[in-house]
């Protein structure tokens, strides 16, 4: 009871929790995960602690099993995501420690379809919508996808690599566009996401010695914009999705890194704590919501609070290896939840 008038309270905020499996040739090993409850429950056990003090309890609207479709994680936020058709602005992230399965949860394993993840899925469905009601409204959608490292924004979608680095911005431009120098490309079918989707990653790799490196410690957005016109009345209204892949979470011991690889870790942590804040502000309806301290928050602000909703997946890794981690992330989405 006390826990749905929470929920009420910070109504446009969702967490899930997403536990991933095992991977194949660790079947052998001990999990974290004691319990995954019906109603968005999960014990965690300490291996290093036995008897009553090891275990803990977190709460989350949801959480999803080792065992659960990409399909089943889609069905459930649906409605959410087809909300951006009637003018709402959405943020769906990914939180967790680098293999975790935020990619997993965002984009899939491959485009095949089956493994397709929330991004393929929201664009496929938006678009199948859009011709169903296609004799009551005309819809547009355009994309960008954007990558933040070092707190630099880079357009992921611009032919010009000097384009690249986006240097100006505005949180509030007239046609609704946040990061107005992005490219915005104009889309019409999944096929053309899928395509625009494959440039996308091949341009995150520019400049890194590793795709999965370097994935690992940017963040990457795509925002889809939907311009809706009522064919009835000539209303019109404007709507957008933010996907968003964040930076692994792990804590770097500051006595093992050092140079680049330090300042990287300096501006992941800096830009996930400065999102925890943002949610934790939002959550408590507090007057002051503290947007500027990171790229990725500026860049977010038009589409984290007001009537905007937004919905986080807690990614957790069920090894016992990652429990300091799991404690760790599970503490950021306490704090959001
Ligand atoms: P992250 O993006 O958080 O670093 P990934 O999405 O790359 O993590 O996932 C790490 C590995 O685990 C990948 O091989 C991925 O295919 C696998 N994986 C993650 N989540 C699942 C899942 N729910 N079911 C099956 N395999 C998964
Ligand atoms: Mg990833």
């Amino acid at each position: 009871k006390l826990f749905n008038e929470v929920q009420e309270l910070k109504g446009n905020i969702r967490v899930y929790c997403r536990v991933r499996p095992f991977l194949s040739g660790q079947d052998k090993k001990t999990t974290t995960i004691d319990y995954m409850g019906e109603n968005g429950e999960l014990l965690i056990s300490n291996p290093f602690k036995q008897g009553k003090d090891g275990h803990r309890m977190f709460k989350f609207n949801k959480v999803f099993n080792p065992n659960a479709s990409q399909a089943e994680v889609f069905s459930d936020i649906q409605p959410l995501i087809r909300s951006v058709l009637d003018g709402f602005n959405v943020c769906i992230f990914a939180y967790g420690q680098t293999g975790s399965g935020k990619t997993y949860t965002m984009s899939g394993p491959s485009t095949s379809k089956q493994d397709w993840g929330v991004n393929y899925r929201a664009l496929n469905d938006l678009f199948d919508i859009s011709r169903m009601r296609r004799n009551a409204f005309s819809y547009e959608v355009g994309v960008q996808m954007v990558e933040i490292y070092n707190e630099q924004v880079r357009d992921l979608l611009s032919n010009d690599i000097a384009q690249r680095r986006l240097g100006v911005w505005s949180t509030s431009q007239p046609n609704g566009l946040v990061v107005p120098d992005a490219s915005l490309h104009p889309v019409k079918s999944t096929s053309d996401v899928l395509d625009l989707m494959e440039i996308g990653q091949a341009n995150r790799a520019v400049g890194s010695t590793a795709l999965n490196e370097r994935s690992s410690r940017s963040h990457s957005i795509l925002t889809v914009h939907v311009r809706g016109l009522d064919l009835k009345n000539g209303s019109t209204s404007r709507g957008c999705l933010h996907l968003i892949d964040l930076a692994g979470s792990e804590r770097v011991e500051k006595s093992e890194v050092t140079g680049d690889r330090l300042k990287e870790a300096q501006y992941i942590n800096k830009s996930l704590s400065a999102l925890g804040d943002v949610i934790f502000a939002l959550a408590q309806k507090s007057a002051h919501v503290p947007y500027r301290n990171s790229k990725l928050t500026q860049v977010l602000q038009s589409s984290l609070g007001g009537q905007a909703k937004t919905l986080m997946f807690v990614q957790i890794n069920p090894d016992v290896e990652s429990y300091s981690e799991t404690i760790s992330t599970l503490k950021f989405a306490e704090r959001v939840s």
